[in-house]
């Protein structure tokens, strides 16, 4: 860990702003017992949820509440912490903030006190950076606490407590071991070159190889699935006028209405829902707002509506199939396929969705071409529901979903590519192996490399530029 360690004590309100039952005042840092006198009128018992007065400078009250002091090393951040639980007001919380930043500054200036130099509200996430570094949780677990935060939907929040508890590092360490196994016999091996390939063969690294290889393909798997429930999929329903779409979302949506946070980078605009199907998160953007755009604003809207489009993992392309056969309607709909990207259609990633099937049953209504036999075509009634099963089977499929929410642990791309990474070094590592002798010190380069790229993903290897990006996307206070 090459990151330097800031030793200043931080503070922050760590509940959500706004009116609360409970509100929570946290402190971190080195010798935080005097400030916690000093603020709490009292010594407080190490862990103990001790009942006192919040008091200010001139002794009168602030709040009366619950202050927990953790003594270092058994806190959150590593450092000691003092916990402050009053009244969840905005202004309380704030005079309490204000309190524990003067009663610091006023320890400062008392001579012979032990200097609690320079307390300061605490950067977004900066609790989370300082367990970190203190070994509280390795990176993939303090990445969890921020995707546990945001999770959208019930199963990404599981996988995110899973991923917490240490499932995703666990499997990460489990490769790592074997691997560190592996170069160790490989380096014992150039130590030694008269017993070279012969000491290999004996130890199987070729069987050791393939298993290592076949086991990170299985965490590159789940992680690939951790991963989309995180992001999700973004899907785009685009159509002519009144085919269904807003009546699919409905349908689409029904209870199953994702909780939408303020995820960066999340839509939040009135054409844009996040519903999930199997607890995957599935943003939906209907196309309603891209008509011709009449002022400014509504231009830069319809901009983004596009640039969504651009973005999407899927289109579902409405019809209505009580219209198909009428030659201007046909020729709209021709329209609107060619603005859609090429690259979806190519990818199969844009479904024609045959809506209003219930009106086709009809005995005096003339059958339709069954559209709906091919792949990627879907016959459905967003009025009955008929037809939403497959279309949601459809969906999960393009967005390469596969694993049931149990047993999966959320992901991050950039774990995904760090695991992509370590599989391709154990590629080349197997490739050198199969050289003989020739190739010793590439097949050791090789695992040296796959190794460090797990090691990024726990964060045993990894840049301050990374772990800025990482902990400057949390909440303050946490
Ligand atoms: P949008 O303009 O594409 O968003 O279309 P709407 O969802 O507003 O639907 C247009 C009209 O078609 C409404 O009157 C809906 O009730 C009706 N509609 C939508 N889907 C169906 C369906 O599956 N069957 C029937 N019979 N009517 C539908």
């Amino acid at each position: 860990m090459q990151l330097a360690r800031r030793e200043d004590p931080i503070v922050a309100i760590a509940t959500a702003s706004g009116r609360g039952a409970v509100g929570i005042v946290r402190v971190s840092g080195h010798s935080l017992a005097a400030l916690a006198e000093a603020i709490c009128g009292r010594s407080l018992a190490p862990r103990h949820a001790t009942n006192v007065a919040f008091r200010a400078a001139d002794g009168s009250t602030i709040d009366r509440g619950l202050a927990i002091f953790f003594p270092a090393p058994h806190s959150y951040t590593g450092e000691d912490v003092l916990e402050l639980q009053a009244h969840g007001g905005a202004v309380v919380l704030q005079l309490l903030l204000a309190r524990c930043l003067e009663a610091a500054a006023e320890r400062d200036d008392a001579a012979g006190e032990e200097r609690l130099a320079g307390l300061r509200i605490a950067a977004p996430g900066e609790f989370t950076e300082r367990a970190f570094l203190n070994d509280k949780l390795d990176l993939a677990q303090a990445e969890a606490v921020a995707d546990l935060i945001d999770a959208s939907t019930e199963a990404a929040a599981r996988s995110a407590a899973r991923s917490l508890e240490g499932a995703f590092s666990s499997e990460i360490a489990g490769l790592a071991e074997a691997i560190v196994a592996l170069r160790m016999l490989v380096e014992a091996t150039l130590d030694f070159p008269e017993e070279e390939i012969d000491f290999l063969t004996a130890a199987d690294a070729n069987g050791r190889l393939a298993r290592v290889g076949a086991a990170l393909d299985a965490v590159l798997a789940r992680a690939r699935q951790g991963a989309l429930l995180r992001d999700g999929m973004r899907v785009v329903l685009a159509g002519q006028p009144n085919v269904g779409k807003s009546s699919l979302l409905n349908a689409l949506a029904g209870a199953e209405l994702a909780i939408v946070t303020a995820t960066p980078g999340t839509t939040r605009d009135k054409v844009a829902q996040t519903i999930q199907i199997e607890g995957v998160p599935v943003h939906v953007v209907d196309t309603a707002g891209l008509r011709d755009a009449l002022d400014e604003v509504e231009r830069i809207g319809v901009a983004r509506s596009w640039g969504e489009i651009e973005a999407a993992d899927a289109i579902l392309f409405l019809h209505d199939l009580t219209r198909l056969g009428d030659d201007d309607h046909d020729a709209r709909d021709r329209a609107i396929a060619a603005r859609l990207p090429p690259r979806l259609a190519a990818e199969g990633r844009v479904l024609d969705v045959f809506n209003k099937v219930d009106l086709q049953r009809l005995p005096t209504e003339p059958r339709p071409a069954a559209p709906a036999t091919a792949d990627n075509a879907v016959a459905i009634s967003a009025l009955t529901g008929e037809g939403l099963e497959t279309l949601r089977r459809r969906l999960l499929a393009l967005a390469g979903w596969q694993a049931a929410p149990e047993g999966v642990f959320i992901a991050r791309a950039r774990h995904v590519h760090a695991l992509q990474r370590a599989r391709t070094h154990l590629e080349r590592a197997v490739a050198h192996a199969a050289l003989g002798n020739r190739a010793l010190e590439l097949l050791a380069e090789e695992l040296r490399l796959a190794h460090d790229a797990l090691g990024e993903i726990t964060g045993a290897f990894s840049s301050d530029d990374l772990l800025g990006a990482i902990f400057s996307r949390f909440c303050i206070g946490k």
